[in-house]
């Protein structure tokens, strides 16, 4: 895991900003968020972080996502039926995931970017890309 100091210190920044204290646990939450170059569930979050603090519980974990949600640092996504997933905000992708094999794919900017402006236009919805990902079949399980 890569840690991506610059990236870590504007979370942490932010949460002092908001006068948020900056425990051991939330450090360690946000050097994993930081450090994945994929979307966590909330037990892999723990998972990787109990590896850097193993006394850190599942419960606390989910306090602190919830707190850097609320500062809008970190955003979650819904795939089908699978638990939600976690990641640092400011990324502009949309999901979509497969019916199938239940892999979920992210999708270049692009194609939200025109989708959100048809729909705004169309019908004034501002569209969320993000929150919850497009269902349908992907390529692998189409052919
Ligand atoms: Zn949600
Ligand atoms: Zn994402
Ligand atoms: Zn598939």
């Amino acid at each position: 895991m890569t840690i991506d100091a610059t990236r870590s210190d504007q979370v942490l920044d932010t949460l002092r900003r908001h006068a948020k204290r900056i425990t051991e646990p939330k450090r360690a939450v946000v050097e994993v968020l930081v450090g994945a170059d994929d979307h966590l569930t909330a037990d892999e979050v723990t998972q990787r972080v109990q590896l850097l603090r193993p006394d850190v519980s599942p419960s606390t974990v989910y306090r602190i996502l919830e707190e850097l949600e609320d500062l809008a640092l970190v955003v979650h996504s819904h795939a089908g039926h699978a638990a939600a997933v976690y990641h640092l905000a400011g990324q502009s992708h949309g999901h979509v995931t497969c019916v199938i094999c239940h892999v979920t794919f992210e999708v270049s900017s692009d194609v939200f970017d025109r989708l959100a402006r048809e729909l705004m236009s169309s019908d004034g919805f501002e569209l969320d890309r993000h929150h919850v990902a497009l269902s349908g079949i992907c390529q692998h399980c189409r052919s």
